[in-house]
């Protein structure tokens, strides 16, 4: 963790904008995090892309002046045409994180939620140059990736479809719901279960959660003594 830590500040241009100021303690906390997903697959998961944007707060995205964004994360539409997000990844481009939302995960965690997290994992989907919820894999693994993926993705947006009819508001899905917003965001979100709430991703989509512990490697969240992986 400590030489990813320090390659990812070696090599990531970690930008704050509109006034963020970002001091050292900062700058390795953010660091830290992003290579919380890379403990098991190491620097290779750096390739891609090479500036971090860190705006104080949410931040507004306008479409249409830079093309379709392939991130919606926390979207709350404000106005035609506006929304504000918490993180967005481009394909080739920087991450954008905002900085009220990182402390406040770094302070608090939450079960379910971790937005650098979440970000990296849309940048180790898009080395395979399609960001789809499928990162490169062996042909064999792939296969099996998409189908285990494919099945969990549409049985949450079915579990999502009957609570909708049944107008149960307060019944709770099996994960966040915005994973059934597209497969590379249920591929993102589950990544974030898988580092802070591994047993509830277990419970709720097996197959999707033995993928992860292969290609993330063992949750390091998980008490070695309730693990019943094989060692
Ligand atoms: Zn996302």
């Amino acid at each position: 963790m400590r030489g990813l830590t320090a390659r990812f500040l070696d090599r990531k241009a970690i930008s704050p904008a509109h006034g963020l100021t970002l001091d050292d303690g900062d700058r390795l906390a953010l660091a830290a995090h992003a290579c919380l997903p890379l403990l098991g697959i190491g620097e290779s998961g750096l390739r891609g892309w090479s500036e971090v944007i860190v705006h104080p707060g949410a931040f507004r995205v306008e479409h249409g002046r830079h093309g379709a964004p392939h991130e919606m994360d926390e979207l709350e539409v404000v106005e035609d045409g506006f929304e504000d997000r918490e993180g967005e990844s481009w394909q080739h481009g920087p991450m954008v994180l905002s900085w009220a939302d990182l402390d406040a995960e770094i302070a608090e965690p939450e079960p379910g939620y971790q937005l650098v997290v979440h970000e990296m994992a849309h940048k180790l989907d898009a080395l395979d140059g399609v960001m789809d919820g499928t990162p490169p894999l062996p042909r064999d693994w792939q296969r099996d990736w998409a189908r285990d993926f494919g099945a969990a993705f549409e049985a949450l947006n079915a579990e999502l479809d009957a609570l909708h009819e049944a107008g149960d508001d307060e019944a709770e899905p099996a994960i966040d719901p915005y994973a059934a917003e597209a497969p590379e965001e249920f591929f993102a979100v589950c990544s974030e279960y898988h580092f802070t709430d591994p047993e509830r991703l277990r419970a709720a989509f097996p197959a999707v959660a033995a993928h992860l512990e292969r290609f993330y490697g063992p949750p390091p969240a998980l008490d070695r003594d309730d693990d019943p992986t094989p060692a």
